[in-house]
């Protein structure tokens, strides 16, 4: 960290409040954080909801009928998001990932994938528009996605085993029907589908096997994910996580050997591999192998919080920016700046000092509430 920082406000992000001066710089398309880190991912949270109750994600005991979900009024529209999305653009951003809960539960979302690909990154080339979901309406919603401009898709799945995904999403929801939906994805031009899987021990250890065969012989890519211990409903622990280099291990002794291929981008949060025989396949070791020194993901949530880190406690309330009445033509200059301060005050890397008192002494919101 440098010793040159001069802190710019002392507030948290729950208390802060702007005092903006009378000139606005303009934004210069790249922006620093205290470890150097440029601006370059969004994910912007839809929703709040979820028709799955993953066991380690919403945990049914906590996301019951009790639970308080956002009114629908705290979310952010459409042109809310896109006005957000906009400012973070002029900063450098990239790449947008819309995300949740699950994001084809919001109402019309292929409305906000076409309004957001309209947009063009600050050097005019389109941005990288993508999506995670749990699959159970991408059947459906697949085609309208497309024609709306999204470009990518990644599909969550955990197992192929139907009593082992039944037991994650906690929904009895059937694979085939994901699998069915990834077809249609397919079918209908997206391509180079990723598919993420959450490795969770005594769990779905036995599907990485039969997951990578599976997925080897398709044209997409499988993503092994380290279980992580985000937000504090689901009771994670070290023994629960089988790291990348185990999972990678366990393939090879099935005969599926691995060599590492060269990153794409420095920001990918995946490592890259592939077989002896070809086929690609990726690792995402947040917990054995933290990336945080190249992380360049900022989050909002569905009510318009700047997060920026996964593992934050406090978001910066960008919404009431959005909403301020007063002077209206200054207000995407002022959210622009909001943003750059808060940036540059950045200096998150809980991956990285996970287990020491400084990362465990604070409070973690929740996955299906940030979006992953
Ligand atoms: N509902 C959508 C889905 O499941 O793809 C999008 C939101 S979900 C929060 C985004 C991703 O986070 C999913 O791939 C999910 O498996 C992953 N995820 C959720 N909880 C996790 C955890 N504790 N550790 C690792 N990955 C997790
Ligand atoms: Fe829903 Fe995605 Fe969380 Fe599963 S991982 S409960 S599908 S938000
Ligand atoms: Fe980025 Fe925070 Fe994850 Fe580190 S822990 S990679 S800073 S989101």
């Amino acid at each position: 960290m440098s010793e040159k920082f001069i802190p710019i406000f002392e507030q948290t992000p729950a208390s802060k409040t702007w005092d903006f001066p009378p000139h606005l710089p303009p934004s210069s398309g790249q922006l620093f954080d205290r470890l150097h880190r440029p601006l370059k991912d969004l994910r912007i949270s839809v929703t709040d909801r979820c028709n799955f109750r993953c066991t380690y994600c919403m945990p049914k005991e906590v996301f019951n009928t009790q639970f308080q979900y956002l009114p629908h009024s705290s979310l952010l529209s459409f042109e809310e998001i896109v006005n957000i999305a906009k400012a973070f653009i002029a900063h450098g951003v990239t790449k947008i990932r819309l995300t949740g809960g699950e994001p084809l539960l919001r109402k019309n979302i292929e409305e906000l994938v076409h309004m957001l690909s309209q947009l063009r990154c600050a050097n005019g080339e389109p941005l990288d528009l993508t999506l995670t979901t749990n699959g159970a309406l991408l059947g459906r919603k697949a085609q309208a996605l497309k024609d709306a401009g999204l470009n990518r898709i990644t599909v969550s799945l955990d197992a192929l085993d139907d009593a082992i995904f039944k037991q994650m999403n906690d929904v009895d929801f059937p694979v085939s029907e994901v699998l069915d939906s990834i077809k249609q994805a397919q079918a209908v031009g997206f391509k180079a589908i990723k598919i993420n899987m959450v490795v969770k021990a005594g769990v779905n250890e036995q599907e990485i096997v039969t997951m990578a065969r599976y997925f080897k012989q398709t044209p997409h890519t499988l993503r092994f994910i380290e279980f992580m211990d985000v937000g504090s409903s689901n009771g994670w622990r070290m023994d629960d996580v089988i790291s990348s280099a185990e999972i990678r291990q366990r393939l090879a002794n099935a005969g599926l050997a691995l060599s590492p291929l060269e990153a794409h981008s420095i920001n990918d949060t995946a490592s890259r591999w592939r077989y002896a025989d070809g086929g690609e396949v990726g690792f995402v070791s947040s917990v054995t192998q933290a990336f945080c020194h190249d992380c360049s993901r900022a989050r909002i949530s569905t009510e318009g919080k700047l997060y920026t880190c996964l593992f934050a406690s406090e978001g910066y309330d960008l919404r009431a920016l959005l909403r301020e009445q007063n002077e209206p033509d200054k207000q995407q200059a002022r959210i622009e700046y909001a943003i750059a301060n808060i940036w540059q005050q950045r200096a998150d890397r809980y991956s990285e000092i996970r287990g020491s008192a400084q990362a465990e002494a604070k409070a973690k919101i929740e996955m299906s509430y940030i979006g992953g």
